[in-house]
């Protein structure tokens, strides 16, 4: 029952079966060995495109864990459950860290400095750590704070647990770092936070963009959004663009930055250094300069 759990902790994370025994058990105390030894554990990138000239304006990077016997697991699959074993802030550490290790990698091979966005759990905003991990992972790879954004959910920014929000969004702010909403448009209560919380980005979900050019209803909220955001001085980064139609029509209601299959899938460190490799050696190098003001 939840009584026997304590009254902090939800239901729904308690099924009523043996859990010690159940499948995704054998997947959480594989995802501890995973961070114990680290090398099932990778972070891929994925460019972020200005539309006008397809410049890369940054990147984000996107946790995998290669299980030796299931492959690839998706990280929509292990991270709901690190965050419910107690296994999300050694996680989250892990890849503050190797975010910032790369970074020092591809600065010390002289390729161009892009910043590179990380996704944040709302375990890391309400245990208190983040702050600590951030400042930690930045001196020891001497890397700006302005060089790492950091995406946060709606769910994550609305979590009580993390407290008041607004004075440590601030202070990451003042740091130097960049704040962007995730998945804009899925959560609850989107417009009344807009107003109160220090942001810098929204990236408007996929599901708003996936019937785009023909749902008139998306094409409604899309033009809206980015109304909006222009109003509040907000950038807006389209997720999961993969066809001309949707790019065209994000280019003429006014976004300025796509993040998409048609651009470029997530991929390792090293197949996107080759590409950088590639394109900086080519005539038309240009469009890996990164724009200062994003
Ligand atoms: P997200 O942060 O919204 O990341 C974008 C997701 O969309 C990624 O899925 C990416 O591979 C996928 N995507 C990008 N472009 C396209 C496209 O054109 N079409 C389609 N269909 N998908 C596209 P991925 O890598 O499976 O990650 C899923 C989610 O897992 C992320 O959603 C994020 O919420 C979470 N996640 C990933 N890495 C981390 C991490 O390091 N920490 C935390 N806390 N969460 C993470
Ligand atoms: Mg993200
Ligand atoms: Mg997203
Ligand atoms: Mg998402």
């Amino acid at each position: 029952s939840a009584k026997r759990h304590g009254r902090n902790v939800s239901q729904r994370f308690r099924p009523a079966l043996d859990v010690q025994n159940s499948p995704h058990m054998a997947l959480v105390y594989g995802l501890r060995d995973a961070l114990a030894n680290g090398d099932q554990l990778e972070l891929h990138y994925q460019t972020q495109h200005r539309i006008m000239d397809g410049a890369v304006v940054g990147m984000e990077a996107l946790l995998r864990w290669r299980h030796p016997e299931h492959g690839i697991v998706s990280p929509a699959d292990f991270i709901p459950l690190a965050e419910r074993h107690g296994l999300m802030g050694p996680l989250g550490n892990w890849v503050i860290d190797e975010a910032l290790a790369q970074m020092s990698r591809w600065r010390d091979l002289g390729l161009p400095q892009l910043p590179v966005w990380i996704n944040i759990s709302a375990i890391q905003m309400f245990q208190g750590e983040l702050e600590t991990a951030l400042s930690a992972g930045l001196a020891r790879h001497g890397i700006e704070p302005a060089q790492l954004g950091l995406e946060l959910t709606e769910s994550v920014l609305l979590d009580e647990r993390a407290g008041d929000i607004v004075p440590r969004l601030e202070a990451l702010r003042a740091k130097g770092h960049r704040i962007a909403i995730d998945d804009f448009g899925m959560g609850y209560s989107s417009l009344s936070y807009l107003k109160n919380l220090p942001l810098d980005k929204l990236k408007l979900d996929r599901a708003f963009i996936r019937s785009l050019p023909d749902d008139p209803a998306d094409a409604a909220i899309v033009s809206a959004v980015l109304a909006m955001a222009r109003g509040l001085g907000l950038d807006v980064v389209a997720e999961g663009v993969e066809t001309h139609g949707q790019l065209e029509f994000l280019r003429q209601a006014g976004c300025r930055l796509v993040q998409g299959y048609l651009y470029a899938r997530p991929g390792p460190a090293d197949v996107i250094e080759a590409q950088w490799r590639a394109l900086t050696s080519d005539a038309a190098g240009l469009v890996l300069r990164a724009e200062p003001s994003v």
